[in-house]
């Protein structure tokens, strides 16, 4: 049974009431979520504000030293955290293994080490002042992720809050609550203070909003999708809290002619569905340069037909379960608009019902579409699912006019051995990452986030360091 974590303690929601936690690969629901509300919320404000004095003036080697305490605890139980996500979220185990809790533990890592680079500005004016930064913690902070990389994003978000001296209150996606809880658990025995991080479960219309509407959480860094997003700053913005918000993505896989053909080509494969495309950085809209369109087609279709969808926990799966049986459905109904508007589905396309175990679960067979208009909708909005349209062009420029047709910003993805190319390209998408001839290469030091409706502000690095704190200019008569 999932519990809060709220000043330092697991305690059952002031409601007392829970709603089921599913398995998408079985379709049956095993474990419970507490259906906290403010009141929770509450509670675990007033702990924040209790430990916030002490943890702030608590030296940063300290902080660093639970941190590290916290990723080795992770590390310990690999096993167990990446079994909880598989199950949680549908995904292959061996994702789970290889990428979700491994970044998890980094996430930790990296920001416990990353604090002790944090330096700030000095400006000198010759002869008569000089002027330093001071960078405070802001206070209470408040952390809302998503189902798709449940404990990755979610870690992401609350290593930075909690290296820099805050006191958070988190928040996980209602679907995909169990590797948080397990996180609380590795938090009390690291010893991380009571109050300094409070994680309350439950959904976003009830805890969600209280976390963004409550006056003493300063600052909210929220990823989800856009509609989500817009919701949040409404709320948030009369009351002048800080705010990041890493939203949807439409992503481009832009395939020259004149790229590394199989590295282009098993990459495509994973940046397409990896995750069962529930990933905010696959690449959907691909395009391909007309001398290889048929060729490309053609061995793209017969790789993805080699994936083997089923049982998440077989390590040979590569498509597990789609999250959510709403979810799926939603997927398919975007499948059933691409052929309305004029698309053929080369492969794919339909439900899938693996034998055994999971012949009740949520399965969508990896899709490819072809022969639709850069603007309809299939091209134009989020699906996010195993899902990818394939579409010719002749020149840069218009490729570069497709790609940044959409109201989304967020990575890109350019394939060409053509240096020229790859650097104008680079310049002149719209998008707040761009991976050229790669995907998913991730250094965690680099501003990561995206434009237009994908987010506003930037996660990783320095740019987190400096989100969570308050900077305060202190000016030297000399
Ligand atoms: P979602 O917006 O439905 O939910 C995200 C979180 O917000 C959940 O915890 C949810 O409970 C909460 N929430 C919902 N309504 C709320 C409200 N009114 N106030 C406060 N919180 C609320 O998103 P999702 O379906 O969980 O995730 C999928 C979306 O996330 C996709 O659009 C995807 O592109 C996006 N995403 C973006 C990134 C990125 O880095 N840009 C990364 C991963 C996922």
């Amino acid at each position: 049974m999932i519990k809060n974590y709220i000043n330092g303690k697991l305690l059952e929601p002031v409601s007392e009431k829970y709603f089921d936690n599913y398995d998408p690969a079985i379709g049956e629901a095993y474990g419970i979520v507490p259906d906290s509300d403010e009141r929770d919320v509450e509670l675990a404000v007033a702990a924040a504000e209790a430990a916030f004095p002490a943890w702030a003036a608590t030296p940063p080697d300290e902080r660093s030293r639970i941190m590290f305490k916290i990723a080795e605890l992770i590390k310990r139980d690999l096993a167990e955290f990446a079994r909880a996500e598989c199950i949680d979220n549908g995904k292959p185990l061996t994702l789970a293994k290889t990428v979700d809790i491994p970044r998890a533990i980094k996430n930790f890592e990296f920001f416990a080490s990353a604090i002790h680079g944090f330096a700030s500005e000095s400006h000198n004016i010759e002869g008569e002042a000089v002027n330093y930064t001071l960078r405070n913690p802001i206070g209470i902070v408040g952390a809302i992720s998503p189902w798709n990389l449940p404990l990755y994003l979610f870690t992401w978000k609350i290593a930075p809050a909690l290296i820099t001296g805050n006191c958070v209150i988190a928040k996980p996606s209602e679907i995909t609550p169990m590797t948080a809880f397990l996180l609380s658990e590795a938090c009390i025995e690291a010893g991380l203070p009571e109050g300094v991080l409070n994680i309350v479960h439950g959904y976003g219309h009830k805890v969600g909003k209280a976390i963004t509407a409550h006056p003493k959480i300063k600052a909210i860094t929220f990823t989800g999708g856009t509609k989500t997003g817009a919701d949040i700053a409404s709320v948030v913005a009369p009351m002048f809290k800080k705010l990041s918000l890493e939203l949807g993505g439409k992503n481009p896989n832009i395939i020259f002619a004149d790229a590394n053909y199989e590295k282009m080509l098993s990459t495509t494969v994973m940046s397409s569905f990896r995750n069962q495309g529930e990933i905010c950085l696959c690449g959907s809209r691909v395009f391909v340069e007309k001398p290889i369109y048929e060729k490309f087609k053609k061995d793209f279709v017969e790789r993805t037909k080699a994936l083997k969808i089923g049982d998440p926990l077989q390590n040979d799966t590569d498509q597990g379960a789609i999250v959510s049986k709403e979810h799926m459905e939603k997927v398919l109904g975007y499948i059933k608009l691409a052929q309305e508007e004029g698309g053929t589905v080369l492969c794919g396309g339909n439900q899938f019902i693996p034998e055994g175990r999971c012949d009740n679960g949520w399965f969508i067979e990896p899709t490819i579409i072809e022969g639709l208009a850069y603007n309809c909708r299939t091209n134009q909005e989020e699906i996010f699912g195993p899902v990818v349209t394939i579409t010719p062009f002749e020149t840069e420029e218009e490729v570069l006019m497709m790609a940044n047709s959409t109201e989304y910003g967020l990575a890109s993805i350019i394939w060409t051995e053509n240096l020229s190319r790859a650097h104008r390209m680079a310049a002149n998408i719209q998008t707040g990452i761009v991976w050229i001839n790669c995907w998913m290469v991730r250094d965690l030091r680099t501003p990561f986030g995206g434009m237009k409706s994908s987010g506003v502000g930037r996660e990783g690095g320095m740019e987190a360091l400096r989100f969570f704190t308050e900077p305060k200019n202190v000016c030297v008569k000399l």
